[in-house]
């Protein structure tokens, strides 16, 4: 059996003023004590697995957070070893790290790609430093260019850059310049995307008072329509609806998601699709360290998935894909072609012009894909 397998580091150098994920600062004074358990853990966590799947096949890992850089290398590339000697790795697997500028040495990205990492994320999310500032990251501009270029003299030949559009004050003029400076540094993958303002977040809470002001909707349609077109004349393809890449340089496990294919997640508050079982970890970092170092499963939610559940998820994730979805895959899975369950939805949408139809795939069109979120929700 194939997955993929992703794994959560919850640490970071301080919180961002617009993030909920389940991320936390790395306490700067126990000498790494706290970070040396949560790898314990998470080492135990994929022990569990194993000796219940010991003949399992991983097509990718994906290391993400918080910050997995702000632990030592020799922590991630443990954890790394550990899931080669436990599960069968497929000859071309996809190793990814996320790292935050800042957060990364060239003797650190130097070990872990020789630890077999064979892809790296750079949270850059603006190049301009007044944005970096409201957004509360930790990095400077000159540093995201420090990261990347540390990254490439490391031997990473396949990096992506994140950035975020749509923050309070930016204008389009701002956002070509953004485009223009990650340009310059020609990654081979590209993730954009539009800020979220997440209720309780420093951020959501000073445009709910007024003191900051939201970027309108017009303005982000305008961010992103410049945003294909910049990206494309440079000779990047949307591959999905936030995701650009070079040829050949998409994102295999990001890609698993999308075709609904089971992950597993591990770690503190990590998501998994198992087993037909979509289940969330413990989030609590003390809750999840205690239950499995003490040999449980260290999950807080577990939803059985049947056959209508995984149907709608995989329209759901799949039109996310530019390719969108194939019709001979979802006969193959589902034993029916996709018109037999969805024919008015289909002539409505297609009507509408949001949705396309192929022989092979059914898709988003450029108007479906801006309304992205109503078109997904008429399917479930
Ligand atoms: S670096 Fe990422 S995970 Fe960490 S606080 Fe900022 S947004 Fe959250």
């Amino acid at each position: 059996m194939k997955a993929a397998l992703y794994l959560h580091i919850p640490f970071c150098l301080q919180k961002c003023r617009y993030c909920s994920f389940n991320s936390h600062p790395l306490p700067q004074n126990d000498q790494g004590k706290l970070a040396e358990k949560y790898i314990d853990a998470l080492v135990m966590e994929i022990s569990l697995y194993a000796a219940r799947h010991n003949n399992l096949e991983l097509s990718s890992i994906y290391y993400g957070g918080g910050t997995p850089t702000v632990i030592s290398a020799d922590s991630l590339c443990r954890v790394l070893s550990h899931c080669s000697s436990c599960f069968r790795l497929s000859d071309d697997v996809e190793i990814t790290v996320e790292s935050n500028p800042g957060t990364v040495t060239l003797e650190k990205l130097k070990d872990l790609r020789k630890a077999g990492v064979n892809r790296l994320s750079i949270g850059a999310q603006s190049f301009l430093s007044g944005e970096l500032e409201l957004l509360g990251r930790t990095h400077s501009v000159v540093e995201i260019g420090e990261a990347y270029g540390t990254a490439r003299a490391a031997g990473f030949d396949n990096i992506n850059l994140d950035l975020i559009y749509g923050l309070p004050c930016q204008d389009l003029a701002s956002w070509k310049s953004n485009l223009e400076q990650v340009l310059r540094l020609s990654p081979e993958h590209l993730s954009i995307y539009g800020l979220s303002l997440e209720e309780g977040t420093p951020l959501a809470k000073d445009i709910e008072s007024g003191k900051l002001q939201a970027c309108s909707e017009e303005i982000q349609v305008d961010m992103w329509k410049e945003t294909e077109r910049r990206l494309n004349a440079a000779g990047y393809m949307r591959y999905e609806i936030s995701n650009y890449a070079k040829r050949g340089r998409q994102c295999r496990h990001n890609i698993s998601y999308w075709k609904n294919t089971p992950y597993l997640g591990l770690g503190a508050g990590a998501h998994g699709y198992f087993e037909k079982v979509r289940y969330a970890n413990e989030q609590d970092l003390q809750g999840y360290m205690e239950r499995v170092l003490s040999g449980e499963f260290p999950r807080a939610v577990e939803e059985h998935q049947s056959l209508k559940d995984e149907r709608i998820d995989t329209i759901i994730m799949g039109l996310r894909l530019s390719n969108g979805l194939s019709r001979k895959e979802f006969g193959q899975r589902f034993g029916h072609p996709f018109e037999d369950f969805y024919k008015k939805e289909i002539s409505f949408m297609v009507g509408e012009g949001l949705i396309g139809v192929t022989e092979e795939a059914i898709f988003l069109t450029d108007r479906g894909r801006l309304l992205a979120n109503y078109v997904l929700s008429y399917f479930v």
